[in-house]
């Protein structure tokens, strides 16, 4: 296997390093290999995703990305939206499990499954003179596609429902074709895997999601929909170092944890490195080593039960000094 490992900007360095540390432990057969993109590499380079590194990504079987500093240029095209589009990486899959009691909010364990290449996030915006038109494209073909994967991921997972967030009673077209779709799939999933179906429009499943979160086991969503409750699931966890992320496609895969570059903490060696760590272990799950990505999840446990916090949630733990704690907590299981 190879990996391309794309720390980027901000905190992305700090946490990535982080995480190599503890996939180190793991005595891996898997040959990382480290390539520039974001902002910095833009002063180096004059490119924010050079050709260098899309090739890099491409020969590689999977990516781990830490994160991008957003520049203040007009024109700017994200190099991870670019990544997620030029690699078909049509599903988002964002797990938000409780860790350790004493840090969530509340006790969540669900999947949100986003659809990673439609909806607002199109980028078409027609600007007239009073108004901004933005173009939101929901189609058929990627309704289908992420339905399909958020219930194949529960029967592969031993999930029991599926819920489809939507918000059809004001988008009756565009919604309506996505739940219209999911419940199509809902029927053969139900009687071939026993996996639940329910649906809920997006601003119930956000109150939801607070008041009585063990409702959800995993949800599929579009796009805006997505990001936003993956936020709030993070926030309920702990905050956004909590949360790891996949964007899954036919041919490859790409790694990443849910915060972005943290420009307020960089340097001070202080960013929470779980998400990043977490990321890791659902790339070694997607290569088909569950049981290794299962003992990082014990080994983040069992490193937060001994009471190691980064300064996001009270604690003095610096990112290092965390993780080194992890590979400690790997070693001994
Ligand atoms: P960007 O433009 O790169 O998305 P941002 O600051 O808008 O940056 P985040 O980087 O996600 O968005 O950060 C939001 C807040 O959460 C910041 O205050 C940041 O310090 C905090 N934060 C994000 N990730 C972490 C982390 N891993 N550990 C500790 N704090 C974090």
């Amino acid at each position: 296997m190879r990996v391309a490992v794309l720390p980027g900007d901000g905190i992305g360095p700090e946490v990535m390093d982080a995480c190599l540390l503890v996939l180190d432990g793991l005595g891996l057969d898997i040959a990382f290999e480290k390539g520039d993109i974001g902002l910095a590499c833009h002063g180096r380079t004059g490119e924010y995703l050079p050709e260098e590194t899309y090739d890099l990504v491409r020969g590689c079987d999977a990516t781990l990305f830490g994160a991008i500093t957003t520049p203040k240029e007009k024109k700017y095209v994200s190099p991870l939206l670019m990544l997620r589009w030029e690699l078909d990486l049509f599903a988002n899959v964002r797990p938000a499990a409780c860790l350790d009691p004493s840090i969530c909010l509340r006790p969540l364990d669900l999947v949100i499954v986003r659809e990673n290449t439609e909806g607002l996030y199109t980028r078409i915006e027609h600007v007239h003179p009073d108004k901004v038109v933005t173009e939101r494209i929901v189609s058929e073909k990627a309704c289908r596609r992420i339905v399909e994967y958020a219930f194949q991921y529960a029967a592969r997972n031993g999930r029991k429902k599926v819920s489809c967030v939507h918000k059809s009673n004001v988008l009756q077209a565009s919604d309506g074709l996505f739940q219209r779709i999911f419940y199509g799939a809902a029927v053969n999933y139900a009687f071939y895997n026993k996996i639940k179906s329910d649906d809920f429009h997006v601003d119930a499943a956000a109150m939801h999601m607070v008041k009585s979160p063990e409702i959800f086991d995993v949800i599929v969503t579009l796009n805006l929909y997505g990001d936003i409750l993956s936020d709030e699931a993070a926030g309920l966890i702990g905050g956004l170092g909590f949360a790891p992320s996949g964007n899954i496609g036919e041919k490859h895969a790409l790694f990443e944890p849910v915060h972005g570059s943290a420009p307020d903490i960089v340097g001070k060696g202080i960013a929470n490195p779980i998400g990043m760590i977490l990321s890791a272990a659902m790339m070694l799950e997607h290569f088909g080593r569950p049981e290794l990505s299962k003992r990082i999840y014990e080994a983040v446990k069992a490193t937060l039960a001994r009471g190691a916090r980064t300064p996001d949630v009270g604690g003095t733990t610096k990112t290092m000094d965390f993780a080194a704690e992890v590979a400690k907590s790997l070693k001994s299981e």
